[in-house]
């Protein structure tokens, strides 16, 4: 997925008018509406500052985006993260206060952010209208570029999974390049929802799709394609593809969970078939996939098996 969550159009007048209300409303020098994910933060608006897309670490959303609660610096020297950084002492920014978007299942998307060269106060009614934006903002993101995906993971539909990986196939092939599946089911995972409640289940699928993206490439393709059933569609041989798997069976395997006061982890089971010569869709590939991924629940799961 181009990493996850970029679309084509990079500007969008909805989101220019929510960027114009901040600027208005809070009387500050620079506002941002953005989308965050692989470390990047690409701006869908932005008014006061000529940016596209900064890396994630250049910016004060960092705070925002890794705490995931409002944060507000009233004067960014005070903040010893930020104190000798260059948005201070170079480009003189003294404020800043910003809010994570979520889809409606809770999935963070990006930020909302106001931004002046002057220290300022903000008080709590400021920080509940900049909340209202980030909803409105995050409502107007889910409507407008999210409907292909599952507002849960992030991942794309099933339907959209197998249009995504359609194109991929056609890219790969004008590079005479094999085209992969990986398919992956969480292993016990009823017994999840059972212990902990589908809400923990929900912080599972939550973290393992993220997990999942962080070990692929943007152009890779995630689909959710069933309740706790994922596929992936890559370029590579089932080689490559299998150790692909290998790597997100291991990162799914060290996540570590907190439910009832307790430590938990979970696996997942893989399966891994390529697309045949001549085979121009994925859905035959996705069907010897599910096979194998059969064969890892049945050989004890926590494993990845490559079709024959
Ligand atoms: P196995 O190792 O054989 O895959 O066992 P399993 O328990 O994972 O398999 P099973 O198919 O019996 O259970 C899947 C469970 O996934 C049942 C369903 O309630 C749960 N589930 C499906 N979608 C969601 C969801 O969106 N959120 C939560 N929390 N649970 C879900
Ligand atoms: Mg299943
Ligand atoms: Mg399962």
């Amino acid at each position: 997925m181009l990493k996850a969550f970029q679309t084509e159009r990079n500007r969008d007048e909805a989101f220019d008018r929510i960027t114009a209300l901040v600027k208005d409303i809070f009387n500050v020098d620079i506002a941002a509406v953005s989308l965050i994910d692989g470390g990047r933060q690409l701006f869908r608006s932005i008014q006061g500052l000529d940016l596209k897309e900064i890396p994630l670490e250049a910016s004060f959303c960092r705070s925002t985006w890794c705490e995931q609660t409002p944060v507000v610096m009233q004067d960014t020297k005070d903040h010893d993260e930020f104190a000798d950084h260059d948005l201070v002492t170079k480009m003189g920014l003294r404020f800043y206060a910003g809010v994570v978007l979520r889809t409606s299942e809770g999935l963070p998307i990006g930020t909302i952010c106001a931004i002046d060269h002057a220290p300022r106060i903000f008080t709590e009614r400021e920080l509940r209208v900049l909340e209202n934006l980030a909803l409105i903002a995050s409502s107007e993101f889910e409507l407008r570029e999210f409907a292909h995906r599952d507002a849960l993971t992030g991942a794309y539909t099933r339907r959209h999974f197998m249009q995504e990986s359609a194109r991929l196939y056609e890219i790969a092939a004008r590079k005479s390049l094999q085209v992969s599946v990986i398919m992956l089911d969480v292993d016990h995972f009823k017994s999840v929802n059972d212990q902990f409640g589908h809400a923990s289940g929900d912080e599972v699928l939550r973290s393992l799709a993220a997990a999942c993206r962080a070990n692929l490439r943007d152009y890779d393709v995630v689909g959710r394609i069933g309740g706790e059933e994922f596929a992936i569609a890559l370029e590579g041989s089932p080689q490559q593809a299998a150790r692909t798997a290998e790597r997100l069976r291991r990162a799914i395997s060290r996540l570590q969970f907190t439910f009832d006061d307790a430590p938990m982890h979970v696996t997942a089971s893989f399966g891994v078939a390529s697309l045949q010569k001549g085979e121009r869709d994925v859905a035959a590939a996705l069907a010897r996939a599910d096979k194998a991924l059969y064969k890892a629940k049945a050989d004890g799961r926590d494993r990845v098996v490559v079709s024959e």
